[in-house]
């Protein structure tokens, strides 16, 4: 199917791979196009045959309980991003010489003649939130824009609706990148590079070259985080087009060709003239929401995307004031007692939670949950220094008690030994005691949730609840 746009599916034979939010979505579009679909899927649920139903009532072919067999015919495999790469379907593919694509591949080869450029943002953590920063200095800018892709709005309805944009503020994942051979976009960010999901990947290497494939045919700019050294080598790896440039973000003083902060102003060394002697300021560091030091280097790449596209500095600025987090995101829910209750809820894993930590002085730390193999030695020995005293829950709390006997061994440690969800009620509780007028009671769990909670907003609504009785109690 070479490499450009396909134009033509009429009786094209592609089997999609995966029921669910983005294969249900890419049947249906592939089908209105005129292709032959066959839906294929592991599992075979009640959920997933009212699923199959639908798509069989309009003419769609389904096959569920195996998701592992290649139709008869197959010339292209759509697939859902979360499929492994070494699932038996993609071998046979492989074998018979049919592309996979992802997701965004898809979006991306469905684009037409003058669509939007994309401004692309993928990192272990901060992604959804640098994507919404953007967005938001776009829209300040006078752009029509949105924020898409791994944050609810999909991409097929960005490049195929009805609305109009100018350009795109996109959030990938590191699976989709995997999965998207061709994506070019005009500029892009990746944030920052810790252990996640390498499960998946087979290697921290396949890791880093999935997402490193973000910067693969920039135009303009490759934006990379000075701190973390990762981010600059993957940058060095891309193929770009001729005159793209390699842009730094840092929360030091910035070089020319990076964005920095110099006295609590963000500035631009990058995309301004004769950057060797002249620097633009950007906006404050107050303008930034919350300005925690790893959301300044969230805003500082926002703000670099937006500069490579040509954003006046002013719309950094009003862009940056308008835009407010997620929930659960670093979100101070209440000052009790002269204390500050903080829920970051979406810290899910360790990288996340020393960010969290790194933003506030003297801590009453509330964490654990399911640990998903992560090690939380660094974490603690980094962050010993803040704590106050560290409150445990869930499944893996024992992993944590033990990374703080050994690395801060004088930080007393509240072990509540529950995994029950009225648990953290009590965490708060004994949070309240331990903590001194001017400390931060901060739940940043370090673990993902699913051993107490639905997930990670039912856990921070547990935090805040718990937080409001300590309130009315007061
Ligand atoms: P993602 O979309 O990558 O999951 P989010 O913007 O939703 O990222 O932020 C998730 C969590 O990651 C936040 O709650 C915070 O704890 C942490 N975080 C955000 N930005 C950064 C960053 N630049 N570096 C490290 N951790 C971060």
């Amino acid at each position: 199917m070479g490499s450009g746009q396909v134009t033509d599916w009429q009786g094209k034979n592609v089997t999609v791979a995966g029921l669910g939010v983005s294969g249900i979505p890419a049947a249906k579009v592939l089908h209105g196009l005129g292709a032959k679909v066959t839906v294929v899927n592991d599992g075979d649920d009640a959920r997933a045959r009212a699923q199959a139903a639908g798509l069989e009532a309009l003419g769609i072919a389904v096959r569920l309980g195996d998701g592992d067999t290649l139709p008869e015919g197959t010339e292209l495999i759509v697939t859902a991003p979360g499929w492994k790469p070494d699932k038996p379907l993609f071998a046979a593919a492989q074998e018979a010489g049919v592309p996979v694509w992802g997701d965004v591949e898809l979006a991306w080869r469905l684009r037409g003649p003058d669509a939007a450029p994309w401004l692309a943002v993928t990192g272990t953590n901060g992604k959804t939130t640098t994507v919404q920063m953007l967005a938001s200095i776009l829209a300040a800018a006078g752009l029509r824009t949105a924020a898409v892709g791994n944050i609810g709005v999909s991409l097929l309805d960005a490049v195929l609706g009805e609305d109009q944009y100018d350009v795109l503020a996109v959030e990938l994942s590191s699976y989709q990148l995997h999965w998207a051979p061709s994506l070019r976009a005009h500029s892009a960010a990746v944030l920052n590079l810790a252990p996640d999901h390498l499960d998946w990947h087979g290697s921290m290497e396949a890791y880093a070259a999935d997402k490193g494939h973000i910067y693969d045919g920039n135009r303009v700019a490759c934006v990379y985080n000075v701190a973390d050294k990762a981010t600059e080598d993957m940058v060095r790896e891309a193929d770009v087009e001729e005159g793209c440039r390699a842009i730094g973000f840092t929360l030091g003083t910035p070089a020319p060709s990076q964005l920095g902060i110099v006295e609590g102003i963000l500035v631009d060394r990058a995309f301004v003239e004769d950057r060797h002697k002249n620097a633009q300021e950007l906006a404050e560091v107050s303008d930034v929401n919350p300005p925690a030091p790893h959301n300044v280097a969230n805003a500082l790449a926002a703000a670099a995307l937006a500069r490579a596209y040509g954003v006046p500095p002013k719309a950094v600025r009003d862009g940056l004031r308008a835009f407010t987090p997620d929930a659960h995101r670093i979100a101070h829910v209440a000052d009790v007692d002269g204390v500050a209750y903080v829920d970051d809820s979406k810290a899910t894993n360790t990288h996340a939670a020393e960010a969290s930590l790194a933003a506030y002085e003297s801590i009453v730390w509330i964490a654990g949950g399911l640990a998903k193999g992560a090690v939380f030695e660094e974490l603690v020995a980094k962050s010993a220094k803040r704590l106050r005293a560290a409150v445990l829950m869930g499944a893996d709390r024992g992993l944590i008690r033990e990374a703080l006997a050994r690395h801060a061994p004088e930080v007393p440690v509240v072990d509540l030994d529950r995994t029950d969800t009225g648990a953290m009620l009590a965490a708060v509780q004994e949070a309240r005691r331990l903590a001194v007028a001017g400390d931060t009671v901060l739940l940043a769990p370090a673990c993902a949730s699913m051993d107490m909670f639905a997930n990670y907003n039912q856990r921070g609504d547990a935090f805040a609840e718990a937080v409001r009785e300590l309130g009315a109690g007061a």
